[in-house]
This record gives C-alpha cells, sequence and structure tokens, in this order.
C-alpha cells in the first residue's frame, strides 16, 4: 500500500499483485473490511491453504495462523474428519432447497449442548442470525426499541451499526453512511458492564424495549470480560420489563466451552445467536431459544424469516462433524494452548518492558496495550493502538499471523502443537521490542 513504510524487510509480490487486481474489481480489494491491514498498514497475504495450525500465501510463505478465520477453525485447517464429512456431502448434492436430515441433527446437537435453546432455525451468516433474533424480538413483544452496547459488535445489521466494534472499531467509525436515522433510531445503545444505564433506559422507556442484545463476552474490541453479575443483571432488568434478553454467541458459542458462553456463566437468554464454530469454516449460522418465542417464527407464527440456503448440506455436515471433535478433552486442549500462548506474550512484553494487559473470555484472548483494566470501548479506545501496528508487522515477518487490528481476538485451534507455539515463542521478543520502539 502506497505511504506505507515496512518495519522489516519482507515482501509479499504475488499478494500485492493479487491484491492490485482485487482493489480494480472489489471495493478496497477486500470481502470484508478488516482484511485489508488498512489498520496495520502494509499488503494482505493472499492465503491458498491452511494444514492444521498453518495457513500458506500465495508467496509460498507459511505462517501460524492466530486468526483460525475469526474463529471457526477450533480443530485447525483442514481436518481430516471435517474435510471426509465434506466430501462425503458434496457427491450427494449441493443444494436442495429442502428440508433435509442433516439440518435436524446439527439442531438437534445445538439443542443438546445448550440448554435454554429449545428450538433452533439455521441461516447462514452471524448478521443473518442478529438480524432475525432482533425482528422476532420485536414481533414477539409489539415494542420497537432495542439496546445494544458501545463496542459489541453484532454483524452489519442496520439496526445494530451504532457504536459497533470490530472494523468500526478499527477504523473508529461511530457509525456509517446508509442507515437511516429510522433504521438507528430505536437502537438505544449503552456503555458496556453498566448496569445502572439499562436500569435507566428501562425506566425512561416503560413498556417500549423489545430486547437487549449483547455479546456473551465481548471480542469485537477486543475482549472485555463481563464483570461479575453482568449478564445475570441484564436477564434479570429484561425479565421484570417484559424484554427478551439476546445473548450474541456467534464468537463464542461452541468456543469457549463446549456450550459456548452460556456453559461459562449459566445465565440463561431468552434467545441466542451462533455462527462460526457451528459451520466448520462454512457459513452457516443459527438462533434459537426459548420454543414459545421461535414458535412466533414463519411457518409456525407470523414473524418472516427464509433463507435459499439456509440449512445447506455440505454445511451442516461441515459444522456437525466439527461440533462431534468437540468434546470435553478437545476444550482442555485449546484452553491450555491458550493459556500457554498468553504466558508468552505477557512474558515477551513485560522483558521490552511494555505496559499492556491481557483480557481473556475462556480461551479467547487480546492484548491492549494500556496499564488499567478495559471495561467497556471506551477504555478499549484509550490504548497505544500504534504499538500493536510494529508488534504485528514483526510477528508477520516471522511467520505469525494475527488479527490485522488491535481490537480484536486472537484465536487458537487444538492443532496449536509444540511446534507451533515454538514458533511463536520464538517470534514474541523481536516482536515485543518493536511494540516498545512503536511511536504514535
Ligand atoms: N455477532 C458477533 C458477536 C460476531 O463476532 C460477528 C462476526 O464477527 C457477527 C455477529 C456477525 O457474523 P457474520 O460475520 O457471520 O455475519
Amino acid at each position: 500500500m502506497a505511504g506505507v513504510s515496512y518495519p522489516y524487510p519482507y515482501e509479499a509480490k504475488v499478494s500485492q499483485t493479487l491484491f492490485d487486481r482485487a482493489s480494480l474489481v472489489t471495493p478496497g480489494g477486500v470481502n470484508s473490511p478488516v482484511r485489508a491491514f488498512r489498520a496495520v498498514g502494509g499488503t494482505p497475504r493472499f492465503m491458498v491453504s491452511g494444514t492444521g495450525p498453518y495457513l500458506t500465501d500465495a508467496d509460498g510463505r507459511e505462517y501460524v495462523d492466530l486468526v483460525c478465520s475469526w474463529g471457526p477453525m477450533i480443530l485447525g485447517h483442514a481436518h481430516p474428519a471435517v474435510v471426509e464429512a465434506i466430501q462425503a456431502a458434496v457427491v450427494r448434492g449441493t443444494s436442495f432447497g429442502t428440508p433435509g436430515e442433516g439440518e435436524v441433527a446439527l439442531a438437534e446437537e445445538i439443542v443438546a449442548r445448550i440448554e435454554p435453546v429449545e428450538q433452533v432455525r439455521l441461516v447462514s451468516s452471524g448478521t443473518e442470525a442478529t438480524m432475525s433474533a432482533i425482528r422476532l424480538a420485536r414481533g414477539f413483544t409489539g415494542r420497537a426499541k432495542i439496546v445494544k452496547f458501545a463496542g459489541c459488535y453484532h454483524g452489519h445489521v442496520d439496526s445494530l451499526l451504532a457504536a459497533a466494534g470490530s472494523g468500526l472499531a478499527t477504523f473508529a467509525l461511530p457509525d456509517t453512511p446508509g442507515v437511516t436515522g429510522a433504521q438507528a433510531g430505536d437502537t438505544i445503545v449503552l456503555p458496556y458492564n453498566d448496569l445502572e444505564s439499562v436500569r435507566a433506559a428501562f425506566a425512561a422507556h416503560p413498556g417500549e424495549i423489545a430486547c437487549v442484545i449483547t455479546e456473551a463476552a465481548p471480542g469485537n474490541m477486543g475482549v472485555v470480560t463481563p464483570g461479575e453479575g453482568f449478564n445475570q443483571g441484564l436477564a434479570d432488568l429484561c425479565r421484570a420489563n417484559g424484554a427478551l434478553y439476546i445473548s450474541d454467541e456467534v464468537m463464542t458459542g461452541f468456543r469457549t466451552s463446549r456450550a459456548g458462553w452460556y456453559g461459562v456463566d449459566g445465565v440463561k437468554p431468552d434467545l441466542m445467536t451462533f455462527g462460526k464454530v457451528m459451520g466448520g469454516g462454512f457459513p452457516a449460522a443459527a438462533f434459537g431459544g426459548r420454543a414459545d418465542v421461535m414458535g412466533h417464527l414463519a411457518p409456525a407464527g407470523p414473524v418472516y424469516q427464509a433463507g435459499t440456503l439456509s440449512g445447506n448440506p455440505i454445511a451442516t455436515a461441515a459444522g456437525l462433524a466439527q461440533l462431534r471433535l468437540l468434546d470435553e478433552a478437545a476444550y482442555e486442549k485449546v484452553d491450555a494452548v491458550s493459556l500457554q500462548i498468553q504466558g508468552l506474550v505477557t512474558e515477551a512484553l513485560t522483558k521490552a518492558g511494555v505496559a499492556h494487559r491481557l483480557q481473556t473470555a475462556s480461551n479467547m484472548f487480546s492484548v491492549f496495550f494500556t496499564e488499567g483494566e478495559v471495561r467497556n470501548y471506551d477504555d478499549a479506545k484509550k490504548q497505544e493502538a500504534f504499538r500493536f501496528n510494529g508488534f504485528f508487522h514483526s510477528m508477520l515477518a516471522q511467520g505469525v499471523y494475527l488479527p490485522p487490528s488491535a481490537f480484536e481476538s486472537w484465536f487458537v485451534s487444538t492443532s496449536h502443537d509444540d511446534k507451533a507455539i515454538e514458533r511463536i515463542a520464538a517470534a514474541l521478543p523481536a516482536a515485543a521490542r518493536a511494540a516498545a520502539e512503536a511511536t504514535a
């Protein structure tokens, strides 16, 4: 990218050529903004293959992957059992537009794992899941207003693109053109981890709030753990005020435990949303919850929701194969890998004298370049994000692929073995020095 100076002498010639081609035919050269490396500068790597914890780019360089496709690849890339399930499904045909047994089996697996989910509807992306859950909450309650938290990202749903995290945190855009006042006007945005403000919102809008939606444990402003009693407080306030509590587990679902974040804090939502891990690397997502609420969905009820590729047979086969491999031992492994990498990161940054804070939600974690606790989006934005750029490029140059933004969670998998972790350990000291030397 023009104007970017590389702190390390490494090249990505083929990726750059592909990026130049892409930029002519695709806005910004990418199909999802954070992939463009705008926050960190440099050439986005075009990946050609993935195996276990490794990705290989178009220039033939191999990286230890700490993004894992932004969460889904919890077993690593091209896990043999998942590939086998996909291969078996694909030769039977790729889409029928009819019901199929795979969808039933995937729904049964989700319902079996997560007690508050009595019924589930499959969709194709996390965005679709949250959009549909919000519509259902409004249809069920007959109310218009929704509450979300600053820094929480729920996909690019119009009404939820107010003070969202993820790419919007990266670009510091509080909002986006194209969302009308009417679409965002019924969205009340409150500071995260602040129950008092939720109480005040219910008091100010009696009988008007359809739902509160929150990331079960936010990962889109970096990882911010819900404070003690916060999620339970939300559930209680919703119940007391006739609103629905929607826990967005698109990121945490089937990752932070067998039953996602619900398996960690046990707080019972009315509706939940899922994506990422449950699709095994394919576009599969879901929303589900109380049967009496889900019963309002078409064709059982009046709230319309549909999808040509919903419950796609290849996506459900991949998701089901992945979920069936995710037993307690798999989560123990992911947690252990995460802890090990967290320890190495802290050790390197501490040695280099870099003020930082590691925040976790089970095996999800991120590094904030700041000293104090990060409890909400305002705290997150106070970090010295410029330090991340030097850190990121040093890791990249040494063959470790981190999320290209200081406001994202890092993701690990069961496939991150000793060899992969050793490579991360070897790269960290120089990256920590780069962070120490970075200037704003
Ligand atoms: N909700 C959360 C918590 C997410 O992290 C994301 C994506 O990162 C979404 C919803 C949107 O999912 P998708 O990108 O599949 O539309």
